[in-house]
């Protein structure tokens, strides 16, 4: 029987090691934490649970594709997936539904609601055009680059706008400044600036508005308990509590691992940690680390968990409080990194539709704004002032006192992050995708020159966010599969 080590159980690990335990290969994890989960986690705090990282699930058939029937969990498709608040007073839903939500757009806007639903027939285009190569496929093989849908999408290469940027684009399709605030925003779900991530991305909103916002019935952190549970139902063994230090090669084959406790010998080696962390700690490599600074880090996260005494009807379960000042709220970012004062602020109610997630009569408020990756700015100032203009905007926005309904709080910031997941800067995403080249710099998911060592996860390809590190680890699936049969001719 083959033997693998998986290091991280983030939602790329898991899924790997459930994949690569239905092949029948031994399985053991090692996470440096005490639980499974990395960045999606849950938070308990005095009678009010929150879903401490992600909040959204898109292409959810991705989890469930790794999952035994009994083990798939109901999720809600939302029929809001974000109530927009602008500066100047205006609302807007954005429902799931096309007609429904160009309707809104028409009526609110003032924009055709033709505009929306060719810019969205474009993006799906765009996904057609780029999921088998960039999303669902390793474009590092030359075997997956002369193939057919291959040939496509170079033939196709100038619909997938790759030469232009996310909000230039925007502007073009668009031309309503608020319209194209709304579609700018999808660049910072990858941690990206959309005045130089390349319009490509505009496929965010495909999955988001075409196929579908979802959300676990019993919170974002069920996606965990049930990979996990899953896992162990294979006989997959987790080992919590245990860094890796190093990872063993020998000409140019993996060994094993070192751990505190000693060595442990493996034929497959999978990482699920940020790969800057892996060639910067585990097995250190200049070059390597060299060519993913090129790449500038994604931004990060300044949260606010705040249990919040009374209802809110005028909020949704998604709620975005935009910035006056758009392109201001990335230049500090991404340039000064600093922390903007008119920041856009994010609000995740899951109460809304799980009432058990808050006592009654309150609600659970997850207040985040984007920050910038940290690289030693003081955060204690940062937070405080942020808070501050969260809660004035807040108050001004909703025209109704905030701050004495907060009867409970927590904060996590950057380099909470970083602590907690191993990722460094406290990166979301790992790098950016703030360059036409970005998706090509991304780390392959296996080494051709080291046998047995392969990638997953949201710092490699094909890119951070649920769905793609449940895809990484699909690709890592199919070539150790190859690796195997190799082994044995
Ligand atoms: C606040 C927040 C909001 C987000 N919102 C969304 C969203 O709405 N939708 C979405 O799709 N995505 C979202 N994301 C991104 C998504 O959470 C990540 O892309 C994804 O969870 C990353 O998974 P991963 O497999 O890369 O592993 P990670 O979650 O990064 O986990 C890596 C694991 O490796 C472990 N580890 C590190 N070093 C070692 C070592 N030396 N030895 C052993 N173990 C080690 C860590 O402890 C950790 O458990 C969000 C992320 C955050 C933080």
């Amino acid at each position: 029987m083959s033997n693998a080590v998986v290091l991280g159980s983030g939602i790329g690990g898991l899924a790997a090691a459930i994949r690569l335990s239905r092949q029948g290969i031994d399985v053991t994890v090692y996470e440096s934490a005490d639980r499974a989960g990395g960045k999606i986690a849950e938070l308990n705090l005095n009678g009010f649970r929150f879903d401490a990282g992600p909040s959204l699930l898109t292409l959810p058939e991705m989890v469930f594709e790794i999952l035994d029937d009994d083990l798939r969990f109901p999720v809600r498709k939302l029929e809001i997936i974000t109530k927009y608040f602008y500066p100047d007073g205006t609302q807007l839903s954005a429902y799931g539904n096309i007609t429904k939500l160009s309707g809104e757009i028409e009526g609110k806007l003032n924009v055709p609601a033709v505009k929306v639903t060719d810019y969205l027939r474009k993006a799906a285009k765009v996904y057609e055009l780029t999921s088998d190569l960039f999303i669902f496929g390793s474009f590092h093989r030359l075997r997956n680059l002369m193939n057919r849908n291959a040939l496509k999408t170079l033939v196709n290469f100038r619909k997938l706008q790759a030469f232009q940027n996310l909000h230039n684009f925007n502007v073009h399709e668009l031309e309503e400044k608020r319209l194209v605030q709304l579609f700018d925003r999808y660049a910072t779900y990858n941690g990206s600036d959309p005045n130089q991530t390349p319009a490509t991305l505009s496929v965010i909103s495909h999955l988001e508005h075409n196929l579908g916002a979802f959300i676990p019935e019993d919170g974002m952190f069920q996606v965990i308990r049930s990979l996990e549970q899953q896992a162990l139902r294979l006989g997959v063994k987790f080992h919590f509590g245990q860094p890796v230090r190093k990872v063993e090669i020998d000409k140019g084959k993996v060994l094993g691992l070192l751990l505190d406790s000693g060595f442990v010998s493996a034929e497959i080696v999978v990482s699920d940690v940020d790969i800057h962390h892996f060639y910067s700690t585990i097995l250190p490599d200049k070059k390597r680390l060299a060519k993913i600074d090129r790449e500038e880090r994604s931004s990060s996260a300044l949260i606010f968990y705040w249990g919040m005494k009374g209802n809110y009807p005028e909020l949704d379960i998604h709620n975005i409080f935009f910035s006056e000042k758009y392109p201001n709220e990335f230049y500090h970012l991404f340039r000064t990194k600093d922390v903007f004062d008119d920041p856009t602020i994010y609000i995740y109610i899951s109460s809304k539709y799980n009432p058990s997630d808050a006592p009654e009569g309150s609600e659970n408020w997850f207040v985040m704004i984007n920050a910038p990756a940290d690289i030693g700015q003081n955060w204690n100032i940062f937070i405080e002032t942020s808070r501050k203009k969260i809660l004035q905007k807040l108050e001004l926005m909703l025209g109704k006192n905030i701050r004495n309904s907060i009867v409970s709080e927590e904060i996590l910031s950057p380099p909470e992050i970083a602590k907690q997941t191993g990722s460094v800067n406290g990166s979301l995403y790992g790098s950016s995708s703030n360059s036409r080249f970005a998706s090509f710099n991304r780390h392959a998911n296996f080494r051709s020159d080291i046998h047995g060592l392969y990638f997953v996860g949201g710092s490699v390809h094909p890119g951070g966010g649920i769905p793609l590190c449940l895809s990484s680890a699909r690709i890592v699936d199919e070539l150790v599969k190859e690796q195997l049969i190799k082994n044995r001719l």
